[in-house]
C-alpha cells in the first residue's frame, strides 16, 4: 500500500526516522559505555553488555492502542528494510537509519497450530512458531540483521571501514553470520569457528556455500567460545556471537512478531524457548518486558526454558528456589540431539539473572518464569510427533514440545495457562541426521535413546526376479518391457499397500 493511502492517523510514523540515544550498560559495574566503537564486554570489569536506550521513555508519550495501529499499518508497508524486524523500528535499533538496515528476509515467521491429534497428545493446543522459515534457516537471523546493520551503519557513517566479523558456533550462528557478510560487497569478511564433528553436515555447508572462512576446532562449543573471545580481546575482530548485545536486540523481535500474530492479546499463553547459550531466552524475555512497559499488551505469557538432561545448566540454577541461595555453575555437557542448545556455560547467564527476577516482579509471581528439564528421549519422540502431524521441527522444537508435555503432566503448568507458542528454533532439515539415527536404530550409547517402533520409518526397496525388466539394470527397455515393468511394480505396490485391482471400466 502506498504511502498517502494509509490512515493520517498513523502516516507520520510509518516511516521511522532516527531516534533514541543508546548505550552499553554493563551487568557486572553498572557502568555505561558509548556505543560508537564496538565493545563485546566491558572495558572496566569484562561483565556482559545490554544495550539501553536513554530516551526510551518518549515512547511512552504514543498510548498503547497507537503502537498497536503503528506496527500493524507498518506491515502493510512495501519497503523491504520495514518487512523484517525493523517493522519494530523504535523498540530495537532506533538509531539506525532505515537505508542502513540490512534486510535479507528474516522475521516474520509463521504460527502453525497443532492438529487436534498432538494437541492432545501434548496437554493442551499450541503454536509452533517456525523460526526455521528464517533465510539460514534458524532464528539467529533476527540477530544477525540487528548486529550487521549496525555494522552497515558503522561503516556508512564512516566510523569503520573494514570487519572481520568471527563467531564460534553450533551450527546456527555460523550458517547466519556468514550469509550476512556474504551480503556485503565490501568492507565485511566473516570467519567461524566451529568444534569439529559438533555440528551437521548441513550446517557445515552453510557457511562453506556462503565463502566464509570455516576454521574447525577440537572440543566442543564451549571451548572454541573462549577461542573466539580470547580473539575479540586481542586482535581486531567484531564477535557477532550473542555476546554481542546487538544480537539480542534484533532476537527480540521474536516476542514481538507472537504479540502481534495474537492481536496483542496474551491472556492464558505460555511462550516456550530452549536454552542454550541462553541469548535467546534473554531476548525474549526483555522483549515482552519492552510491550509490556509501553502498554502494548497488557498481559505478560508465562515464559518457560527448556533444557535437556544432558546440557542443563540454567535448570540446576533455578532448582533453587530461595534467590540468595542460587549459585551458578557451568555444566559439562553430554552429546544431546537438540545440539544447538548443547551448551554447558551459557555467556548470558547474567543477563538471564537480571531479567527473570525483573520479568517474575511484572508478572507478580514466580510463575511468570519457569525452566524444565528433558530427555533425550523425549526430545526426539516429541520432534518426531510433531513432524508426523504436519510441523517441520528441529530437534530443538521437540525439545519446546517436550517440555510442554513435561509442564501439563507434572502439573507444574500454571492453571490460567491454556495455550502456548513454541519455537522451533531452526528448520528440520538442518538436523536430519538425528532423525536419521533414529530411523537406523544407531545413536551413539551416550544419547540414550532408544527408538519408538511406531515413530520409525524406512524407505521400502522394491526388486525384482531377473526374468522382469527393470530400468537401470537394462541400458534401455523396448516400449513392451516397460510396460512389463510398470505392471509388475504396480502389483507389488499395490501388494505392500494392500490394495485390490479395480474392475474394468467398461464391465
Ligand atoms: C542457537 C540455537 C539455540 C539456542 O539459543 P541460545 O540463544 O543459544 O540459547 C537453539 N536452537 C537453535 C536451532 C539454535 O540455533
Ligand atoms: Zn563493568
Amino acid at each position: 500500500m502506498k504511502l498517502q493511502d494509509f490512515p493520517e492517523e498513523v502516516r507520520p510514523y510509518l516511516i521511522p526516522k532516527p531516534s533514541g540515544d543508546y548505550f552499553y550498560r554493563c551487568l557486572g559495574c553498572g557502568k555505561e559505555q558509548g556505543i560508537e566503537e564496538l565493545l563485546y564486554v566491558c572495558p572496566e570489569c569484562r561483565g556482559v553488555l545490554m544495550i539501553e536506550d536513554r530516551k526510551w521513555d518518549r515512547l511512552k508519550s504514543i498510548p498503547g492502542y497507537k503502537w498497536r495501529h503503528i506496527f500493524d499499518y507498518r506491515s502493510m508497508l512495501t519497503e523491504p528494510a520495514l518487512r523484517g524486524i525493523y517493522r519494530f523500528h523504535e523498540l530495537l535499533g532506533s538509531i539506525i537509519p532505515v537505508d542502513h538496515i540490512v534486510y535479507l528476509g528474516e522475521g516474520h515467521t509463521p504460527l502453525v497450530a497443532s492438529n487436534d491429534r498432538l494437541s492432545k497428545w501434548a496437554g493442551i493446543p499450541f503454536w509452533f512458531k517456525n523460526d526455521g522459515q528464517n533465510p539460514s534457516a534458524s532464528f539467529k537471523d533476527r540477530g544477525m540483521a540487528s548486529a550487521f546493520s549496525y555494522l552497515r551503519h558503522l561503516i556508512e557513517s564512516r566510523r569503520l571501514d573494514s570487519v572481520l566479523a568471527i563467531c564460534a558456533s553450533t551450527g546456527d550462528t555460523s550458517a547466519s553470520a556468514a550469509l550476512y557478510a556474504s551480503y556485503f560487497v565490501e568492507g565485511v569478511k566473516s570467519v567461524v569457528l566451529l568444534p569439529h564433528g559438533k555440528v551437521t553436515p548441513q550446517q557445515l555447508g552453510q557457511p562453506l556455500g556462503s565463502g566464509a572462512i570455516v576454521i574447525e576446532l577440537p572440543g566442543v562449543f564451549d571451548d572454541a567460545m573462549k577461542v573466539v573471545e580470547y580473539l575479540s580481546e586481542h586482535y581486531p575482530v567484531a564477535l557477532m556471537n550473542s555476546k554481542n548485545a546487538w544480537r539480542i536486540l534484533g532476537q527480540e523481535s521474536y516476542s514481538f512478531e507472537i504479540a502481534q500474530q495474537l492481536d496483542y492479546d496474551l491472556e492464558g499463553l505460555a511462550v516456550i524457548v530452549p536454552i542454550g547459550n541462553a541469548g535467546n531466552i534473554t531476548a525474549v524475555i526483555k522483549g515482552f518486558l519492552k510491550l509490556y512497559d509501553l502498554h502494548i499488551i497488557t498481559k505478560l505469557p508465562v515464559i518457560v526454558g527448556v533444557q535437556s538432561e544432558h546440557a542443563n545448566p540454567v535448570y540446576l540454577y533455578y532448582l533453587e528456589r530461595n534467590r540468595e541461595k542460587r549459585i551458578f555453575k557451568p555444566v559439562k555437557v553430554k552429546p544431546s540431539v537438540a545440539q544447538a542448545a548443547m551448551i554447558g556455560n551459557p555467556v548470558s547467564m547474567p543477563r538471564v539473572i537480571e531479567l527473570v527476577e525483573e520479568y517474575r516482579e511484572a508478572y507478580g509471581s514466580e510463575e511468570g518464569f519457569l525452566v524444565v528439564e528433558v530427555s533425550e528421549q523425549e526430545i526426539m519422540d516429541s520432534m518426531l510427533m510433531a513432524n508426523r502431524n504436519g510441523h517441520i521441527a528441529c530437534t530443538q522444537g521437540g525439545e519446546c514440545l517436550a517440555g510442554l508435555k513435561r509442564l501439563v503432566s507434572s502439573g507444574i503448568l500454571p492453571r490460567r495457562v491454556d495455550r502456548a507458542v513454541l519455537n522451533s528454533t531452526a528448520h528440520m532439515l538442518k538436523f536430519m541426521i538425528f532423525q536419521e539415527k533414529y530411523f537406523m536404530d544407531n545413536f551413539e550409547p551416550d544419547y540414550e535413546v532408544r527408538p519408538k517402533k511406531d515413530l520409525q520409518n524406512q524407505p521400502i526397496v522394491v526388486t525384482f526376479p531377473e526374468h522382469v525388466p527393470q530400468p537401470g539394470v537394462k541400458v534401455s527397455l523396448t516400449p513392451d518391457e516397460f510396460r512389463q515393468f510398470v505392471t509388475a511394480a504396480s502389483e507389488k505396490i499395490a501388494d505392500i499397500l494392500g490394495i485390490e485391482k479395480k474392475g474394468d471400466i467398461h464391465s
